[in-house]
């Protein structure tokens, strides 16, 4: 996706998916390959029509703090996305 940033000129950008956000952002191409661990790159949106209503998450999962994906989001990830390894923090009074 092409954006104009401030200073007014075309900035290309990816788009990303945050399981530990729920949120859909846009990050300049530059900068998509030192993202952090549960970002997820997406070739598309989720559409609003979806059951997600385009959120591209169902629930939020309390024992992990992260969101669960909406199964739409199988064809939005990038398919060439190999994810980094998620660290879970571990509860410490269990
Ligand atoms: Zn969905």
């Amino acid at each position: 996706m092409k954006k104009l940033n401030t200073a007014g000129n075309i900035v290309e950008t990816k788009t990303f998916f945050s399981i530990f956000s729920g949120i859909i952002y846009e990050v300049p191409a530059d900068y998509a390959n030192s993202v952090d661990e549960g970002q997820f790159p997406l070739i598309s949106k989720p559409k609003s029509s979806c059951k997600c209503y385009g959120r591209g998450y169902e629930s939020f999962d309390k024992k992990q703090n992260t969101y669960n994906m909406c199964s739409c989001m199988r064809k939005c990830i990038d398919p060439t996305f190999v994810p980094k390894e998620i660290r879970v923090p571990i509860e410490k009074f269990v």
